[in-house]
C-alpha cells in the first residue's frame, strides 16, 4: 500500500480536497486544503457556477488524529450565481459530504457529538459545543 493510499483510507473525509500542508502547531494537527473542483453548485437554484466572487479561509474541527484535535484550514471560493432568476448572487462553496453551511466542524464530527448528546440525554453532548454556538442561538 502506497503512502497515498494509506492517507486515502485513513482520510476519506479528504477526499475531494487538494492538500497542501500538513503541520503541527497550537496543540493540532493543522490540515491547509482547498477543493479540488473547478466551481459548485448554487444552494438556492442549484445551477452551477465556476465564476469566482472571492475567497476566504475557514478553520473547521474535525474528528480527533490519535490524541491530537484536527483543524482543517480550508481555502473556500465564493462564487457569483447567473441566474437572474435566483435570490444569490453570490454563494460559498461546500465540499460534499464534509462541510455544510455555517458549520464549524466537519459533518463526521458532527454525526459524533449528535451519537454521543442522543445516548446522553443531550447534556453532555450539549457541554461539548461552545455556548455560542448551540443550536438556536446563532447570531
Ligand atoms: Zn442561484
Amino acid at each position: 500500500m502506497s503512502v497515498a493510499d494509506l492517507l486515502a483510507v485513513l482520510f476519506p473525509q479528504f477526499a475531494l480536497l487538494h492538500v497542501e500542508l500538513v503541520r503541527l502547531a497550537g496543540g493540532a494537527v493543522r490540515v491547509h486544503a482547498r477543493s479540488r473542483a473547478p466551481g459548485a453548485p448554487c444552494p438556492g437554484c442549484g445551477g452551477w457556477s465556476e465564476r469566482v466572487h472571492s475567497g476566504y479561509e475557514r478553520r473547521i474541527c474535525d474528528s480527533a488524529v490519535g490524541d491530537q484535535e484536527l483543524v482543517l484550514q480550508l481555502r473556500v471560493r465564493r462564487f457569483f450565481c447567473d441566474d437572474a432568476e435566483c435570490g444569490r448572487r453570490t454563494f460559498a462553496e461546500q465540499v460534499p459530504g464534509l462541510t455544510f453551511r455555517y458549520g464549524r466542524c466537519t459533518m463526521g464530527l458532527r454525526k459524533v457529538r449528535e451519537a454521543v448528546a442522543l445516548a446522553l440525554g443531550g447534556r453532555v453532548g450539549a457541554a461539548r459545543t461552545p455556548p455560542g454556538r448551540r443550536a438556536g442561538r446563532r447570531r
